[in-house]
């Protein structure tokens, strides 16, 4: 079965937050005190998303994310990953992560079904890590999260950099030789106006690709779109790398257009776009005993609710939530 929103984008793929709760602070996504959390009874049970995605992947859903907050804080992941897996349906199950906490969760979390990762990584400077995180992660945590995700073979591991102004030319020195060492994917993505704003955007896509091509004394070679809709990242090679760039450009020039997601909250409301307020209940009938096929009509409805395009630009729009609350 294939889903289709009314832009005739097919729908395959599902991101459950199963937490706002996060170890770290990070400046472009929470304010240094933290964000109101969550009750314990507000967040959906393990039973409830494991039942609410086994009833999507019977409608289409092929690709699931587990995201926050910080995933890997919440007790029994490794369970609950078996649990998705065993569904039987899932493609493609994968965890974005900060990394600190993965390094003795690798293993476990690869013969659990866990078929990859994505680590956050702005910066290969402890200090600046640490004021990134907010004063709270280790960056030698982080990288040892990354050697283990690569031991595992949790892969195509995948690195996430924000562009923030934290990030400096010496970081994409850092990535250039990275890039041509390990076989890992360095995405860098555009600041998105929609955290805690602690730190501004920083430079450009193009500026990065320019500092690139000096520091790996290549060009970008430009991979080709399998067409499959695998995700909004534009994939680079560099001659010689046993990695690759990609580079996501939600500000200057966004994807929507091949956009093939909804989003599933901690605490358990679908929405049809990151960058929209638009959201929709499902644990209230979920908690009153909806059926399957209510719970069917419900995800038929947010997906007809998809905006044909976000209005993001580089201003925050009054979002009511920020990322770690939502799943980014
Ligand atoms: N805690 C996990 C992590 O950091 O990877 C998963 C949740 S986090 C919200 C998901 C991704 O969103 C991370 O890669 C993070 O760097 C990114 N992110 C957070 N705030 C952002 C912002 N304002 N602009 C762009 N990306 C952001
Ligand atoms: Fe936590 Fe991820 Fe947000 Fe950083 S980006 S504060 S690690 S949820």
């Amino acid at each position: 079965m294939e889903l289709h929103d009314t832009y005739n984008r097919s729908i395959d793929y599902l991101r459950v937050s199963v937490t706002d709760r996060c170890n770290f602070r990070c400046v472009y996504c929470m304010p240094p005190e933290g964000l109101e959390l969550l009750k314990h009874s507000d967040i959906l049970t393990y039973e409830e998303l494991v039942r609410i995605i086994a009833v999507l992947t019977r409608e289409g859903i092929r690709k699931v994310r587990i995201t926050g907050g910080e995933p890997l804080v919440r007790k029994g992941i490794v369970d609950f990953v078996r649990a998705v897996k065993s569904l039987g349906s899932i493609d493609d199950l994968s965890l974005t992560t900060n990394g600190s906490l993965l390094a003795p969760l690798a293993e476990h979390l690869k013969a659990a079904g866990l078929d990859r990762v994505n680590i956050s990584l702005d910066t290969i400077n402890p200090e600046r890590f640490h004021f990134i995180t907010g004063n709270c992660g280790q960056l030698s945590d982080t990288l040892k999260g990354i050697e283990s995700a690569l031991q595992a073979g949790l892969t195509p591991v995948k690195l996430n950099v924000v562009l923030s102004e934290a990030v400096t030319e010496a970081d994409i020195a850092y990535f250039s030789e990275l890039v041509i060492a390990q076989p890992v994917a360095i995405r860098f993505i555009e600041y998105m106006p929609i955290g805690h704003g602690g730190v501004g955007p920083g430079m450009s896509v193009q500026t990065v690709k320019e500092l690139l091509e000096k520091y790996t004394a290549n060009i970008l070679d430009p991979v080709a779109s399998n067409g499959k809709g695998n995700g909004p990242a534009k994939y680079y090679r560099v001659a010689k790398a046993k990695g690759c760039f990609g580079f996501i450009t939600p500000i200057s020039e966004h994807f929507c257009g091949s956009c093939n997601r909804i989003r599933l909250t901690a605490d358990g409301k679908f929405r049809p776009c990151l960058l929209s307020n638009q959201e929709l209940d499902i644990k209230t009938p979920l908690r009153n005993g909806a059926t399957d096929t209510e719970l069917v009509r419900l995800f038929s409805q947010v997906i007809g609710q998809k905006p044909g395009e976000h209005k993001l630009t580089g201003d925050d729009h009054g979002f009511k939530r920020k990322m770690s609350q939502i799943g980014g």
